[in-house]
C-alpha cells in the first residue's frame, strides 16, 4: 500500500479519538462494497481469499489502476491528491483514497484545516471514482463514508459530504454523510470485524444480484445446504 501521506497538520496527541484497532488488524475500506453487496462475497474475498476476476470487475480495477497512479493538481483555492493512504484506528479501517480535493475557505467554519506549507483554511472533500452508474442501493456511499471517517480521526474535523464520480455518466453525485449513512458504513465494519475474528464465511442466499457477481462459480448458491446455514447463525451467535 502506498505510503502517500495527507499534507495536513494532525490533532495534538491527546486530542485523538480512543482507538481499539490497530494497523494489523484494520479491515479494507475498499472491501466494504463487497460487504454492502452480500457478506457472502465479503467472506470469501476476504476470509477465503477467493477472487474472480469478470468483465464488470476487470473494467473497475482498470479505472482504479489509472485513479492510483498518483498525481496532485494545484488551482487557485484547489488542491487535488490521488493515492493518500487514511485510516481509522478507532475503527479499524484502512486504505487509498481515489482522489481527495482540498478547497480553500475562509468563511470561519471550524471544519477548516491547515495544510502543510499553504496559507488559509482548507475543506478535505473525498471523491470515489466508479466506472458504472449511480446503483440501487449504497455501497458506494458507505465506502465513501468510512473514507470520511478516517479522514475526521486524522484531522480532528467533521466533513459533511463528498462525492463518487461515475465513469459511465461522467457525473459526480453529491452525498451527505448523514446520520443514516454513518451508522450503516459503522455497522457493517462492526460486522467486518466479527467476522474476520470468528473466520466466518457466512452461508449463500442465492437472489438477483448473484448473477453479476464474479465469484458465483465459486459460491454455487442455488445449492445452499440448509443445515450450513443454521450451523453459521449458531457460529455467529457465539
Ligand atoms: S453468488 Fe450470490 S450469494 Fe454467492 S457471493 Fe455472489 S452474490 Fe453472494
Amino acid at each position: 500500500m502506498s505510503a502517500c501521506l495527507l499534507p495536513v497538520t494532525m490533532p495534538a496527541a491527546g486530542s485523538s479519538l480512543l482507538s481499539m484497532f490497530d494497523e494489523e488488524n484494520c479491515i479494507q475500506i475498499s472491501g466494504l462494497q463487497h460487504l454492502a453487496f452480500c457478506k457472502r462475497q465479503w467472506g470469501l474475498i476476504h476470509i477465503d481469499q477467493e477472487w474472480e476476476e469478470n468483465q464488470l470487475t476487470a473494467e473497475g480495477r482498470n479505472l482504479h489502476e489509472r485513479v492510483d497512479e498518483g498525481y496532485q493538481e494545484f488551482r487557485k483555492g484547489l488542491r487535488q491528491y490521488s493515492g493518500l493512504y487514511v485510516k481509522s484506528l478507532k475503527f479499524g479501517i484502512n486504505g487509498r483514497t481515489d482522489l481527495i480535493e482540498a478547497i480553500k475557505s475562509d468563511d470561519g467554519a471550524c471544519n477548516k484545516i491547515q495544510m502543510l506549507g499553504l496559507e488559509g483554511r482548507w475543506s478535505l472533500y473525498p471523491v470515489e471514482f466508479k466506472r458504472g452508474k449511480p446503483k440501487s442501493y449504497d455501497a458506494d456511499y458507505i465506502q465513501l463514508c468510512a473514507q470520511a471517517l478516517c479522514l475526521e480521526e486524522m484531522t480532528g474535523t467533521e466533513k459533511n459530504s463528498g462525492a463518487v464520480f461515475y465513469w459511465q455518466i461522467r457525473k459526480r453525485t453529491e452525498v451527505e454523510f448523514d446520520t443514516r449513512l454513518r451508522e450503516k458504513t459503522i455497522s457493517l465494519i462492526m460486522l467486518a470485524h466479527e467476522l474476520l475474528e470468528k473466520g466466518l464465511v457466512p452461508p449463500p442466499e442465492y437472489a438477483q444480484h448473484c448473477r453479476s457477481c464474479s465469484l458465483l462459480e465459486v459460491c454455487m448458491p442455488k445449492k445452499l445446504n440448509q443445515s450450513r446455514l443454521i450451523s453459521y447463525r449458531q457460529e455467529l451467535l457465539g
